[in-house]
């Protein structure tokens, strides 16, 4: 119990405590409710309340050239570096930090580092290197040494009449050493006035000096000092317009500083802060803007996954008519992994909301026998199946596999392709449009556009190594309200998965079926292509099969299309004129395509020479052996999809990188991790920290949120205390229509509501 006091203006001041427990703030109203001779004191969440935050919100529109001593130039510099108004202006944090604190001894110059020192100029004139290029060179020394100013592409006459020997400045920049010599190039300079001391230039500008200051990234025309100068105004100005929406109470339990603590903190941080800290955005500061960025986020993903919960699907019956069968027919076991996975994907099938899952597995985990299973699950229950693979040849093969399992059962399968003509493919659309046709096997494509279901239940997306949008808003319009499971190839490391997919459930196959030994991987540089064919023709010789890959950044790229057509001709002729030798390209019909893969797995061909296109699904278990031509030019992921082809099968197999050797970094970096380990999601993870998120994904529609400050590379556990945070919050307030809660779920679907389509819950 709080005790309060009426003091002599019949005035109550309340504690602290009180206040913090009410969530409010000095200024803020509060509401007073008597019943039966008590008073309830809460804050008050009316007209006011949302006035006071929409001014708030106008405030930090305003537009930046109504800051003080921004003009109509400078707003246009600042707004092509994307700062239109203050918010964004709050939101553009420094690249990097600059250690201000102190005044370095010349002797103490440390070179790497950006130092500020003062000294007097003892000689300044225009200068040239062996190679003729002019400079303008100026010496400064203090008490303890010297040091060597130099300007390249300077104004001579302009520098000549600034820099005179004795005169006195605090000059600001970053040192290096060239043998005995250090030197700064282009230093800032702040000129002493006659009989001024330093100390009191330092004080009079506490921007730039006597702290660590920020450096922000700038555009052409745009410098630092005025940047500062422009951001200490919308700092100072604005801070106190931004929202706190996070309540307090779940900061503090995080020890995390508010949103106007940080953004203050970012742009003027406080003496006893690491520059290191700073430099890399691992400050609290930083964590805390990096937490609410992912906090909103994983609530908006949270509040759809729980929309979708509450929508009324098909509750599924598992009776074991076709599976129990299926699992007899097969001549091995499920692995444990496909067990956990599909005992997951019946739970969802069987409760009466839609499933929504995601199934990642590396490749070869066994995915098509996971999906087929839910497939007879929903066919159990006379309902069809619609499977969507990305491209035809998978789609082909996709059917294949099922299809076999499923006249065995009696089950009927139908294949829609994109070539299909005109009686073949009445007759099939009519089959699904009646009903008969119980799992449909196709490309996304057509799938989606030009098939009606009589009775769709369930929908089954391949989506290989892309990362589409998710299709489910299409599917639903076939009619009933389908089961979605998504499937992919791709190895997604856990914090993509949860930032990307974070409304959907998500399964991992994540152990490969026994028996298969891990594909030895080297690197070989041109001079030993020849041991490269060695061991193909030796693994031929006992019987296997080989893959040459080529690289096609294009399937419309002729030159490269060229490149892999000239290599099989080459290989045929030259190399291994005694060997079947086959060629698969995209730009091929389906009907040349397929019968190519169709030799290679009748093991009518020795070699397969190819394109990319070989990288998805395909399955010939008795191919032991990849060259994979110019390497370093393949990402890792692909890289990794197409090193699945060989080590389906119980003998060892081998890949081969072959690469001209004029690596870069990254491919470099690239073909070793290929070369330690098997893994798919050590691979992920490699390939993630090479490219970052962004290149990663791929491309634009990758779904991919942009965070501003948040990096879900370095904030990982930042990501999953956000995540953790906002389900358990909706636990609570599952959809956040309590009182409290009011203002984040306003701001929520403010920054959002649109990219999530949670309009719903408005
Ligand atoms: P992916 O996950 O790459 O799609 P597939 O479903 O194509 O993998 O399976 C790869 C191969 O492994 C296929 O030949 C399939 O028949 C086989 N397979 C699947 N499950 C098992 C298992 N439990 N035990 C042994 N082999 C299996
Ligand atoms: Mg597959």
């Amino acid at each position: 119990m709080l005790r309060v006091t009426i003091d002599n203006e019949d005035r109550i001041t309340l504690p602290v405590e009180a206040l913090k427990a009410l969530g409010a703030r000095a200024g803020d109203p509060l509401e007073l409710e008597m019943s039966e001779g008590k008073v309830v004191v809460s804050p008050l969440r009316t007209a006011l309340g949302s006035l006071k935050e929409t001014i708030a919100r106008k405030n930090l529109q305003t537009q930046m050239q109504f800051i003080k001593g921004v003009g109509p130039k400078l707003s246009e510099l600042l707004a092509k570096r994307g700062v239109k108004n203050v918010e964004d202006a709050l939101y553009l944090l420094p690249h990097r930090y600059e250690d201000r604190r102190e005044l370095r001894p010349i002797a103490g110059l440390r070179p790497g580092f950006t130092e500020v020192f003062t000294g007097r100029v003892v000689s300044a004139e225009m200068s040239s290197t062996k190679g003729g290029r002019r400079f303008f060179e100026a010496m400064v020394t203090d008490d303890s040494a010297s040091v060597v100013l130099k300007w390249f592409n300077c104004n001579p006459t302009f520098m000549k009449r600034i820099w005179k020997t004795g005169k006195i400045g605090v000059f600001t920049g970053e040192v290096s050493q060239f043998g005995y010599q250090r030197e700064v190039h282009h230093p800032d300079v702040e000129w002493l006035a006659e009989g001024q001391n330093v100390q009191e230039v330092l004080a009079a500008d506490p921007v730039n000096f006597g702290r660590i200051v920020p450096v922000y990234p700038l555009t052409e025309g745009l410098s630092q000092k005025v940047m500062r100068k422009v951001m200490r105004e919308v700092v100072d100005g604005f801070l106190p317009y931004v929202q706190e929406f996070i309540p307090s109470t779940l900061l503090a339990s995080m020890r995390l500083p508010g949103l106007r603590q940080s953004l203050r903190d970012i742009h003027m941080p406080s003496q006893d802060v690491k520059l290191e800290d700073l430099n890399e955005g691992r400050t609290t500061a930083h964590r805390a803007i990096a937490f609410d960025e992912f906090f909103f986020w994983e609530l908006g993903l949270a509040l759809k996954k729980r929309g979708v919960m509450l929508e009324e699907g098909i509750a599924f019956q598992v009776t074991h008519r076709y599976t129990k069968p299926l699992a007899r027919l097969l001549p091995f076991e499920l692995t444990a992994a496909q067990r956990r996975v599909l005992s997951e994907i019946k739970n969802d099938m069987m409760a009466p909301h839609p499933m929504h899952r995601l199934v990642q597995g590396d490749v070869g985990s066994g995915k098509t026998l996971v999906a087929l299973m839910a497939a007879l699950v929903a066919v159990e229950n006379g309902y069809q199946v619609a499977i969507m693979a990305p491209t035809e040849i998978l789609a082909e093969q996709h059917w294949h596999t099922i299809h076999r399992w499923c006249s065995d059962l009696g089950i009927s399968t139908v294949l829609m392709t994109a070539g299909m003509k005109g009686k073949q493919k009445a007759e099939s659309l009519a089959k699904i449009a009646d009903g008969s046709a119980q799992i449909v096997i196709g490309t996304h494509a057509v799938i989606q556009e030009k098939v009606e279901f009589a009775r769709l239940g369930l929908g089954i997306i391949d989506e290989q190594h892309r990362f589409g949008v998710l299709q489910r808003g299409i599917l639903r319009k076939k009619g009933c309200d389908p089961d979605i499971l998504v499937m992919t190839a791709t190895p997604i490391p856990r914090t993509l998965a949860m930032t990307l997919f974070g409304d959907l459930s998500l399964s991992v196959i994540d152990a490969l079926p026994p028996g298969r030994t891990p594909v030895e991987t080297r690197i070989f540089f041109e001079s030993r292509r020849s041991q490269a064919y060695d061991i193909i023709r030796a693994e031929i010789a006992q019987g296997h099969q080989a893959y040459v890959i080529y690289p096609l950044v294009e399937e419309t790229e002729k030159s490269d299309l060229k490149a892999a057509t000239q290599m099989a001709e080459h290989l045929e002729k030259d190399i291994f004129p005694e060997l079947r030798i086959g060629l698969l390209h995209g730009r091929m019909s389906p009907e040349d395509k397929e019968a190519i893969m169709g030799s290679f797995k009748a093991c009518e061909l020795d070699i397969l020479v190819a394109t990319t296109v070989i990288e998805v699904g395909i399955d010939v278990p008795n191919a032991t052996v990849m060259v994979i031509e110019h390497a370093e030019r393949f990402g890792l992921s692909q890289l990794h999809q197409l090193r699945g082809r060989v080590g389906r099968g119980v003998a060892k197999s081998r890949c081969i990188l072959l690469t001209p050797g004029r690596l870069s970094e990254d491919g470099e970096k690239r073909l070793k991790v290929m070369e330690s380990t098997n893994d798919g999601f050590r691979i992920a993870e490699a390939d993630l920290e090479i490219r970052g998120p962004g290149d990663f994904l791929g491309t634009r529609q990758s779904g991919m949120p942009d965070f501003r400050v948040a990096n879900i590379l370095r904030d990982a556990s930042i990501l999953e205390q956000a995540r953790q945070t906002a389900f358990d919050l909706l636990e609570h307030d599952p959809e956040l229509s309590s009182p409290d809660n009011a203002n984040l779920r306003e701001e929520l679907l403010r920054r959002w509501g649109q990219r999530l389509e949670l309009a719903a819950i408005a």
